[in-house]
């Protein structure tokens, strides 16, 4: 089955709004054996939205639409599908008592145009919507689909999770996707692609390399009749992934560099505390995105000037042999934070995160130190210069780095 995803509304062509609905969406298709060929952002335009639809049907089998279901006269996307499929929405009585009474519920009456919200066509039927007025369009016609639903998140994610997947699970039964993805640290995209590189180019199994804050991720995503036939299709890929980039992977699927190493701390009663300098917080902020993180969490500083390092307990004597920025100072804040809140781990980060570089340093130049039972171990990199691009990577790196520490300890120590 062939879909493609229309994300309909002005805005969304203005860049007021970002298209969150589409990806959402899309993510969800692979394991429902339905495939995505084409994302489309449409404006409120009913002649553009027409002649949208006319072609979706002709090339695809199902059409998924989010946004302009609302009643306002800019809301067309019901006039649209009406108008590709030359039919003519019809007031049905039932829906429009329920409207009524949705508005009575809430101490108002209805205002006259949400009328339009009540209409249907002969071809489609109402998706219900319990958290708002508008419901959604499910349209059937010579074997296609077109299934509308409202822009907002907070109903179009109980729409499709309660009344579409269920339908759609249904109707779709000829394939099972099957996705393996496996997280990697330290090689370069370049790098990773040549060492797997017999097996991209492949419609089916299919291998996927993407560049995140976390790494280099590769993707195998194989489609068959049944799962146990689609783990067959990645099973042989995955070994030679493994096996070619071990040492570099640090997870698999949903793992994020917090998880991954929350599990490893927990797993041997091991606890950990922060210094931060460039990061400002975020490394603190995402070891604290798990929820167990209390358990092995000990506490992080930011400590964004040279007077709250020595605050903190950074000895002014390194500040000024090696200043600010310097691998030295790293190491200092990771010792020093370790020591102060009595953890196994410390880390340091500091580093010029711009707009302008300092002592004489370039910005996105950082320092990481890693403090621990078996030794310490210090970075030195170079990031783009874009801040939230400077957090993300210094703060996945870090966790990532301490985490493979971690793996390496032998036994847990008491
Ligand atoms: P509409 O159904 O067109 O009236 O959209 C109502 C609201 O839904 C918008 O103001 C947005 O807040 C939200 N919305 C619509 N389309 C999207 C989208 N593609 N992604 C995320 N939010 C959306
Ligand atoms: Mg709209």
């Amino acid at each position: 089955m062939k879909a493609e995803i229309f994300s309909i509304g002005t805005e969304l062509l203005m860049g007021e709004l970002t298209d969150t609905n589409a990806a959402w969406i899309a993510g969800r298709l692979p394991p429902l054996g339905i495939q995505l060929q084409w994302v489309s952002i449409i404006g409120d335009n009913l002649e553009n939205l027409s002649e949208a639809f006319s072609r979706g049907l002709q090339r695809s089998d199902i059409v998924i639409t989010t946004g302009g279901l609302g009643p306002t006269q800019d809301d067309l996307t019901r006039e649209g599908v009406a108008m590709a499929l030359g039919e003519t929405p019809t007031v049905q009585e039932d829906a429009l008592t329920e409207l009524q009474q949705y508005f009575q519920t809430r101490g108002t009456s209805m205002p006259s145009h949400n009328i339009k919200q009540a209409h249907l066509i002969p071809s489609s039927q109402f998706i219900p919507n319990p958290h708002g007025t508008a419901p959604g369009w499910w349209t059937e016609r010579n074997g296609k689909m077109i299934i509308c639903m409202p822009g907002p998140p907070a109903e179009m994610h109980p729409m499709w999770e309660v009344q579409v997947e269920p339908r759609l699970r249904e109707i779709v039964q000829d394939e099972v996707t099957l996705t393996r993805n496996i997280k990697t640290m330290g090689m370069s995209e370049g790098a990773v692609d040549e060492v797997v590189s017999e097996f991209f180019g492949k419609e089916n199994p299919y291998l996927g390399i993407y560049s995140k804050a976390d790494g280099i991720h590769l993707r195998i995503i194989a489609r068959a009749r049944d799962i146990s036939a689609a783990q067959s299709m990645v099973d042989p890929i995955e070994a030679a992934i493994v096996e070619r980039l071990g040492p570099y992977i640090w997870g698999y699927d949903e793992d994020t560099p917090e998880r991954a190493l929350g599990r490893s701390l927990m797993a041997r009663g091991l606890t950990l505390a922060t210094m931060e300098s460039s990061t400002g917080g975020y490394l603190a902020n995402t070891i604290t995105e798990v929820p167990d993180s209390a358990i092995y969490f000990k506490g992080g500083v930011v400590a964004y000037s040279d007077t709250a390092k020595t605050a903190y307990g950074v000895p002014a004597e390194t500040l000024r042999q090696h200043g600010a920025v310097s691998q030295e100072t790293a190491t200092a804040m990771a010792r020093t934070i370790a020591h102060n809140l009595g953890a196994d781990f410390g880390i340091g980060i500091t580093g010029v995160a711009g707009p302008l570089e300092e002592e004489g340093k370039p910005v996105g130049l950082m320092y990481v130190a890693i403090t621990g039972p078996a030794g310490e171990k210090e970075l030195q990199l170079r990031v783009p210069p874009r801040r939230i691009t400077i957090k993300r990577r210094i703060s996945n790196t870090a966790l990532i780095e301490l985490n493979r520490m971690v793996n390496e300890l032998d036994q847990a120590p008491d």
